[in-house]
């Protein structure tokens, strides 16, 4: 199974929490880090001040199930000490399912593709550098979606 994942921070070092993370899901069991985005910086999405965040993209090839990654995922968030005070708040890690090959699932804790994934200029970009020509089970590109989705403050980080 090819698994597309969105990975954030904006807490201690948001650039360092990302190029951990890549190195982290690289060495989960089964699977096999096929590719990775550069990093991009966004501004924050969500209540009140808070800093910048870094984002980013990863193409896994998995033998996991959806859930077993989604466990991988979040032991992964964990061991970053995710701050969890509200939703959409601070996050020192966030890594999200965005898409599992054509796979549409609708379940309690996995919703793929990812509900937010089309609407994310933070999440659409990263994915172009590993991916250009991909495209949702809805039939949708992301090239078209891109268009759709202004860059707005969202910068390639050197
Ligand atoms: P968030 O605070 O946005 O990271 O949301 C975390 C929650 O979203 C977890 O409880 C997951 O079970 C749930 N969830 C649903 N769909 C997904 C997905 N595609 N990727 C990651 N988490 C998901």
């Amino acid at each position: 199974m090819l698994a597309y994942i969105g990975l954030g921070s904006n807490l201690e070092n948001p650039r360092a929490q990302v190029e951990l993370a890549f190195t982290e899901l690289a060495a989960l069991p089964d699977c096999e880090l096929v590719a990775r985005s550069a990093l991009y910086g966004s501004t924050a999405v969500g209540p009140g001040e808070q800093p910048d965040y870094v984002n980013a993209a990863a193409l896994l090839q998995t033998e996991l199930t959806p859930l077993a990654l989604l466990d991988a995922l979040q032991a992964i968030e964990q061991s970053h000490r995710r701050v969890r005070i509200e939703h959409w708040g601070p996050r020192t890690l966030d890594l999200d399912i965005l898409l599992l090959d054509q796979q549409t699932i609708e379940s309690e804790r996995l919703k793929v593709p990812h509900p937010y994934l089309t609407q994310r200029n933070f999440v659409l970009y990263p994915l172009a550098d590993i991916a250009p020509e991909l495209h949702l089970p809805d039939g949708r590109n992301l090239q078209e979606l891109i268009a759709l989705c202004p860059r707005d403050g969202l910068a390639r980080l050197e």
